[in-house]
């Protein structure tokens, strides 16, 4: 059969790249779709130093420009194009990107998950100088630091009690008077003597030139605005997962992750997911790799199936 890919992965994080990487050591050719913003949420922080490998710390863009030329040079073709349809029900798989089709015998899906942004441009100014998105990548950097939360689910309580233990303080900022949290997190946070709650708060404005030096809050009920001077800003307002083109024909839960079983299989044979597109609990660079791992595995061991092997070779 014609112009098949045995593998295409669909997105250039630390997942795509390390199936990339794995689909290539074992011989599958896989055709790689880095999307046209490539290389994921690293792009856009500075120092990581939780990615084993490097004993000083590296920016993420380095980083991912690490991964990116691994991937090439053990055999991954890279296509710097963003994958606009697909279709699973039919097979081979097809997958379409505004300048080509392409079929496939098995998909990677490694298309990311992107941070909520508060929108503001000073919030995206000082991103990786101050502002962050996880707590746990970055919140070594602000050891003994005055430090704010944005948000009020799971996701904003689990990032104060984690900062709490390397900061000097933690202001919760939510907009609204209620948090969204499950009881079990708010009990955690609110007994927490480091961390304090400002409610129907918005960020109206991150203030500093070359770092966060502080927030602007506005009560959204009065309008009143308040500076607050602080070192560092996480925004954790959730997380919208990259799955939109499969809707309908992968299983999503009800925040739109795709949902797997064994690690990395969808409900459609031959299709796998990795990486933040499928995990809301770690979102780690390294887990995403392993993910990535996992997933190049299983589309390898997939392939070998008999009714795959005569595909692959009539
Ligand atoms: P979430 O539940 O959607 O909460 C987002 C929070 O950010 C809400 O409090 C929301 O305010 C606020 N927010 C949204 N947009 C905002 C904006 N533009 N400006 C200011 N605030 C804004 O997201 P999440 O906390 O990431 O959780 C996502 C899912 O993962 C949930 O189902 C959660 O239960 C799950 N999760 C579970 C755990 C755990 O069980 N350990 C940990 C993390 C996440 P409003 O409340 O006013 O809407």
């Amino acid at each position: 059969m014609d112009n098949v890919s045995k593998v295409v992965i669909i997105g250039s994080g630390p997942a795509g790249y390390t199936a990339g990487v794995y689909c290539a050591r074992a011989g599958l050719e896989p055709v790689l779709y880095m999307g046209t913003k490539y290389g994921g949420q690293l792009m856009l922080t500075s120092d990581v130093e939780n990615y084993p490998g490097f004993k000083d710390a590296i920016q993420g863009p380095d980083l991912m420009e690490q991964m990116r030329a691994q991937a090439e040079r053990v055999g991954t073709t890279l296509i710097q194009d963003d994958v606009t349809e697909v279709d699973l029900r039919t097979y081979p798989f097809v997958i379409k990107t505004p300048s080509e089709e392409r079929r496939a015998l098995s998909v990677i899906v490694a298309s990311g998950a992107n941070p909520r942004r508060l929108g503001l441009p000073s919030e995206m100014r000082l991103m990786g100088r101050g502002v962050s998105n996880c707590a746990v990548c970055d919140g070594f950097f602000f050891r003994g630091k005055k430090l704010a939360v944005v948000g009020g689910g799971d996701t904003a309580m689990e990032e104060a009690t984690y900062l709490s233990k390397l900061a000097s303080s933690v202001t919760v900022i939510h907009r609204r008077d209620a948090l969204r949290a499950s009881n079990i997190l708010q009990k955690e946070a609110f007994a927490d003597p480091k961390i304090r709650f400002l409610f129907d708060s918005a960020v109206t404005e991150v203030l500093g030139e070359k770092k966060v030096e502080g927030v602007r809050i506005t009560n959204v009920k009065t309008g009143d605005p308040t500076d607050i001077q602080l070192d560092g800003l996480f925004v954790a307002i959730g997380y919208d997962p990259n799955t939109e083109i499969f809707r309908g024909q992968l299983d999503l839960d009800k925040n739109g992750y795709i949902i797997v079983k064994n690690e990395t299989e969808t409900n459609i044979p031959g299709v796998f997911a990795a990486g933040d597109v499928r995990d809301f609990r770690y979102r780690q660079a390294v887990t995403a790799a392993a993910d990535g791992c996992k997933a190049a595995l299983d589309a390898d061991r997939f392939l070998k199936e008999p009714h795959q092997l005569n595909l692959l070779q009539a």
